[in-house]
Parts: C-alpha cells; sequence; structure tokens
C-alpha cells in the first residue's frame, strides 16, 4: 500500500485521533501497516543542526559531545541523487536524525529537486515549525509537485509553559502562529496536503485532541492530524529528565527478526550513510548502523552489501546492533 493511502485513512476517520494515543493502536499500526509497506524509503537529511533543545531527544547530547553541526553540500547532495537515481524508490523523507529542516537557508532548493523527480510520489519531513515564518511559507507554496507532500509538526503542548519544558526553548507564540497560518493558507487554497501534528506532552500532563486541534488548527483544516505522545524511547537510557516518561520496551523475544528500518537508508548532512532514519539510529559512540560514506561509495553496491551483513548477521546469529537493542520503535521485517 502507499504511505499516501495510508495516511489519508487517518482523515477519513478521525476518532483516530483519540484512539492513537493509546499504545496498542500503535502496535497495531505498525503490524498492519510499518512492517507491510513494499519498498524502504530513502532519507536525505538537508541539515543536522537544530534550533530546539528537546528534554526527549539526543540532539543536545550528539551536539554537546563535539558532533559538527552541518548544512549537506551540493556536492553530497548531487552524489546522493545519483545514488537514488541509480535504485529508484518511491518515497523520500527529509526528516534529519537530528536537525531542523528550515536551519538549511536553501531547503527550497533540495526540496524542488527531490519533488521534481518523476519516480518520487511520496516526499515527507518533519519540522517543528519555529522558522516557517511568512517568508518560508511563501517559498514552499510557490513549488512544483506539491501533491506529493505530507508534513508533520513536533510541538509541545498547547501553551508556552509546557512547550517551553518539552522543547528547552521560549518558541511556543512562533510554532503556534506558524501552523495556524500553514493551515489556513492549505485550507484557503483547497490544497489537501496531510499534516500530522505531533504533540509531545510531559508525564503526569494529559492534553485532550480537542483542546490541540483548537490551539494549532484553528481554521479546522480537514487534512490535519492531531497525535498526542505521551512516552518516549530514552534511547537505552542515555535520556534521563524527571518529566518524560519512558516507553514501554520490546522484549529480546519480540525482537528476533531484523528491524523492518534497516531497510531505509539515510544519507546524512555530513556524507555518511546510515541504515534507517530513526532517532536512535546515531546514538553517541554507536556507529553500527553507518554503512558508507559519500565521500568514498560511488555506488550503493559496497552500501547495499553492508546493509546485508547486518540483517544476516541479526536473523542468522542474534547479533542485534546495540542501538537496536532498546528501541522502542522496533518493527519486526
Ligand atoms: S526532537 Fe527535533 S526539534 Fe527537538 S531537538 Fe531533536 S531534532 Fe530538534
Ligand atoms: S530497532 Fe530502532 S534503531 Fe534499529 S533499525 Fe529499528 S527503528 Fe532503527
Amino acid at each position: 500500500m502507499k504511505r499516501s493511502k495510508i495516511t489519508k485513512v487517518f482523515f477519513k476517520f478521525p476518532a483516530l485521533q483519540f484512539l492513537y494515543q493509546f499504545e496498542w493502536i500503535k502496535k497495531v499500526y505498525k503490524l498492519l501497516f510499518v512492517a507491510k509497506l513494499p519498498n524502504p524509503q530513502y532519507y536525505i537529511e538537508l541539515v543536522n543542526q537544530c534550533n530546539a533543545e528537546c528534554i526527549f531527544c539526543p540532539y543536545p547530547i550528539l551536539r554537546d559531545q563535539g558532533k559538527p553541526q552541518t548544512s549537506i553540500s551540493d556536492e553530497f547532495f548531487d552524489q546522493t541523487l545519483a545514488l537514488i537515481n541509480s535504485e529508484k524508490r518511491s518515497y523520500v523523507s527529509l526528516t534529519p536524525t537530528t536537525g531542523e529542516v528550515f536551519m538549511n537557508p536553501r531547503w527550497d532548493y533540495y526540496l524542488q529537486r527531490i519533488l521534481d523527480l518523476d519516480f518520487v510520489e511520496d516526499v515527507h519531513f518533519y519540522s517543528n515549525a519555529a522558522l516557517l515564518n511568512a517568508k518560508n511559507r511563501e517559498k514552499f507554496f510557490e513549488m512544483r509537485h506539491l501533491d506529493k507532500m505530507s508534513i508533520a509538526f513536533s510541538t509541545g503542548g498547547a501553551d508556552r509553559e509546557t512547550y517551553q519544558l518539552m522543547f528547552g526553548k521560549d518558541l511556543f507564540s512562533h510554532v503556534e502562529r506558524n501552523i495556524n497560518d500553514f493551515l489556513r493558507h492549505l485550507s484557503q487554497n483547497e490544497m489537501t496536503i496531510p499534516v500530522s501534528i505531533d504533540i509531545k506532552m510531559p508525564k503526569d500532563r494529559r492534553l485532550a485532541v480537542a483542546i490541540g486541534q483548537s490551539v494549532y488548527n484553528q481554521c479546522e483544516y480537514p487534512y490535519a492530524f492531531v497525535k498526542i505522545r505521551n512516552t518516549f524511547d530514552t534511547f537505552g537510557g542515555l535520556i534521563q529528565n524527571q518529566n518524560i516518561e519512558e516507553m514501554a520496551g520490546v522484549t529480546p523475544s519480540q525482537r528476533k527478526k531484523p528491524c523492518h528500518y534497516l531497510n531505509d537508508i539515510r544519507f546524512a548532512a555530513n556524507g555518511e550513510v546510515w541504515l534507517c532514519g530513526c532517532v536512535i539510529s546515531e546514538l553517541p559512540d554507536h556507529e553500527e548502523l553507518k554503512v558508507g560514506h559519500l565521500g568514498q561509495d560511488k555506488d550503493l553496491t559496497q552500501i547495499r552489501a553492508k546493509q546485508r551483513t547486518v540483517q544476516d548477521n541479526w536473523r542468522n546469529k542474534g547479533d542485534v546492533p546495540y542501538t537496536c537493542r532498546k528501541c522502542t520503535w522496533y518493527v519486526a521485517n
């Protein structure tokens, strides 16, 4: 099933917004949809720098440990497009492992080149929307092939105090206004781009989906789907913050097969090539999922060989990469 079709199922059944808060519904979603997706995706990371400091994200830790903050170079981007042209996949995500798409000042140039690829049918990215100001909205709405797009906005609570607690910055007023203005434009121009609003909540606070809609979707754009997230992956204990609730783990017996997301390939802004686009795939001091570098790999041969080795070692020897051992995003392949 095409990803865009899956997304549209959510908009047909608004009650799913309420149900999506329950962990068992997320598990059903993974089993019914994610694991059945026929084609893995490519991730192209335009930038690995962020303007927030979320308490549930490894970004501040990676940055403070000295990971260089960079935007993708034209050379690496061109090389990435050459590689994905050699093995076409219809779905491309710009969601960086840690970073914010609009921090790349030329994000629109790169996005347009991806949207123009005739074999690409779905393009998706997450943004915290703090930089989705009038100038960036104008650039976005001028693009060709926007019918391929879907977007997810990641935000914290529905008020300034909760936002600051979760995202570590006082950006709520920008985020709330930018998302509303973006949805208003979609609505007024009768566009149907699917938009998820992914609201992160601290431990011991709950938020009704209706409140989330009333704060971020004041124009009632019909293709906006609110998801409330109350639990988080702690990256094997790396994140220790009293304000977040840990997501229930996956037991080793449920983790026998290689993860579905190992089929995905991420081209990082710094030229590295990794398996899986998930935020947990790159942890400090753990590079088991790194399979190449654009500076050395001129085609996908070595990258695909290393990918098969990681998957075969998991399947045949039970050798699970460190980063995957406690990851709650795991989906059996
Ligand atoms: S979760 Fe996203 S917005 Fe928050 S710090 Fe990490 S990369 Fe930035
Ligand atoms: S277990 Fe987690 S880190 Fe490993 S491939 Fe799956 S989603 Fe990525």
